[in-house]
């Protein structure tokens, strides 16, 4: 196979100069990115060696493309697609995922692009150019996902290496940003800025976000792979969720000979589309250790994770087979350093100082920052706009550091505001479709993409969040907040099963043919628990009543003080 950068003069002949200039900045893009994984004047980088393991018979097919050829060596692939604007072949519908591109064949002939924006942490700047990205080359549609980012779509082929061009060129990525890779870090949406927190994440997540998009041996995992940071502060960032999730802090006197300080407690295998938390490691790391023990434990994942199922290949059960002490020794080996042990658990209280707050995402709240504070706004299902998009960035430039952040709750905060001007940020906000205020039903709503744009949803979620929004506002008035999570399908990307009430796609008899199982009592953080089922197969139609009489059932019969995740 030949590279595109020095493809023979009868090949480039046939490029017009405008596919030739886009293909000269598509190259440029991609060196000024300090990635290669081919090499781009020459032959395609080797497919990776296999670890040590089963043969290349008992691999999965996903495996096996792998190493006929690596997905970043498709890259010539891709753009002879987008040459003829043609659909891909079935290898290359996989191997695109590691450049963020997900064809969404056959609910619609395109792609969808997801980023990687480490943090959620997004300037004004690249907030304009995804929204002119948006305009010119897709249909306009853009969405904050549960991982605090960004997915664009629908892209035709023929405009996918300008789109990936344009995404390196304002300093973003999408490498790496599906199947078979360390999917965007997770963290608590006002790091460095909220007065609650024991320690800022962001060092943490950048660094370990540069050492991801530059390793090679990064990108290719056993499957998909999740890491969350939490500082302690106000908002989750609901970690144990995650393969890892790191949690800060603060040891105080104790009797097992560890010096006080802050340090991360590290909970591991959570997946919550198979309904299992993280859990706790009983190890405490110090700050400075915290990536270097990630690290390992990613190459414990690589070299003992599950290539023959891939429905066993997801870390937990790489936890489950080792258990958590094997999992530590084998960690130890790729580490220079032991790792501390907490003896009694009891005995160490490494809990925060206050109660995390529902749905603090949304609203006015003090920084540490003298003076300044964060404005947290909501939006309907994570849905945006590319003019609203324009306006968010007007607004972060005038008034804050031209700084945004997403939210795990798909969702957006602007930090960085004088405190005079919250409530004329607010306004304008408010305004361009995104409330400030608290609502105690809408600000806890979560949807998954659904069947309008991904091929594995049984109903539309985001349609159906929506609906079920208005409902509800207008009949049930809530005194505390309550999360709704709908989602489309067992993977379960609305995390359905942490829901204070969670919904579950799947196809029923009635005139729309789409209904919900419902869950309920899920919950994260202190109140982590998996939801039990009370419903299945709720037709649409009914839903709105079924959940207005759960709400105000709760509402009568609860107890005082009793919380909806208790009831
Ligand atoms: Fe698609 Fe299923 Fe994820 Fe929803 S949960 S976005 S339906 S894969």
């Amino acid at each position: 196979m030949t590279a595109l950068s020095t493809l023979p003069s009868s090949s480039t002949s046939d490029f017009s100069s405008e596919q030739k200039r886009y293909l000269e900045g598509f190259f440029a893009g991609i060196a000024a990115g300090g990635i290669s994984f081919a090499d781009l004047s020459g032959a395609p980088a080797p497919a990776p060696a296999l670890p040590d393991g089963p043969s290349l018979d008992d691999l999965t097919k996903e495996e096996r493309i792998k190493r006929e050829l690596h997905p970043f060596d498709a890259i010539e692939q891709l753009v002879m697609d987008a040459r003829w604007n043609a659909k891909p072949e079935p290898e290359s519908v996989f191997r695109y995922k590691w450049n963020g591109l997900f064809w969404l064949n056959p609910v619609k002939d395109g792609y969808m692009c997801r980023l990687r924006i480490p943090g959620g942490v997004v300037k004004s700047y690249q907030l304009r150019e995804l929204a002119a990205i948006a305009t010119e080359l897709t249909t306009g549609y853009i969405q904050i996902t549960t991982r605090n980012n960004f997915q664009i779509r629908l892209i035709e082929p023929k405009n996918c290496p300008e789109v990936l061009r344009r995404i390196q060129s304002c300093g973003l990525h999408s490498k790496g940003a599906g199947a078979d890779n360390i999917r965007n870090i997770t963290m608590n949406p006002c790091a460095g800025y909220d007065p609650h927190e024991l320690i800022d994440v962001r060092p943490f997540v950048n660094e370990l976000a540069t050492l991801i998009i530059g390793t090679k041996e990064f990108y290719d995992l056993p499957r998909k792979f999740n890491i969350a940071y939490d500082g302690g502060g106000l908002i989750s960032a609901v970690e144990d969720t995650n393969d890892i999730g790191a949690s800060a802090v603060k040891i105080e006197e104790n009797d097992q000979g560890i010096e006080p300080g802050i340090y991360f407690r590290i909970a591991l295998g959570g997946v919550t589309g198979h309904q299992t938390f993280a859990s706790d490691w009983g190890v405490i790391v110090k700050p400075e250790q915290i990536n270097d023990v990630i690290v390992a434990l990613l190459r414990v994942f690589i070299k003992h994770g599950d290539r023959t199922n891939r429905k066993k290949a997801r870390f937990k059960y790489v936890v489950e087979n080792m258990g958590l002490e094997g999992v530590l020794s084998e960690t130890e080996t790729f580490l220079p350093f032991k790792l501390t042990r907490l003896k009694a658990e009891a005995s160490i209280q490494a809990a925060r100082s206050f109660s995390q707050q529902g749905h603090s995402h949304v609203g006015v709240y003090p920084q540490k920052q003298e003076g300044l504070v964060y404005v947290g706004a909501s939006v309907p299902v994570g849905q945006l706009t590319a003019k609203q998009m324009q306006r968010i960035a007007d607004l972060a430039d005038s008034y804050g550091s031209g700084e945004i952040r997403l939210t795990v709750w798909q969702n957006f905060i602007i930090p960085n505001i004088k405190a005079p001007y919250a409530a004329t940020v607010a306004k304008s906000l408010r305004k361009l479709g995104f409330p400030c205020e608290q609502s105690n039903l809408k600000s806890g709503f979560v949807a998954c993409t659904g069947n309008r744009y991904c091929k594995f949803a049984a109903t539309d979620t985001k349609g159906h969040a929506i609906a079920m929004m208005e409902y509800l506002d207008k009949r049930v008035k809530l005194d505390q907040p309550v999360n709704i999570h709908f989602t489309g399908c067992p993977h379960s990307c609305a995390q359905h099963f942490m829901g204070d009430i969670g919904l579950l796609g799947t196809k029923v008899k009635s005139e729309s043919g789409e209904g919900y199982h419902i869950t309920v009592g899920g919950g994260f953080g202190e109140n982590r628990k998996i939801g039990r089922q009370v419903f299945s197969g709720v037709p649409f139609e009914s839903l709105g009543t079924t959940l207005e009489q759960m709400l105000k059932g709760f509402l009568k019969k609860r107890e005082t003080d009793e919380s909806f995740h208790q009831f």
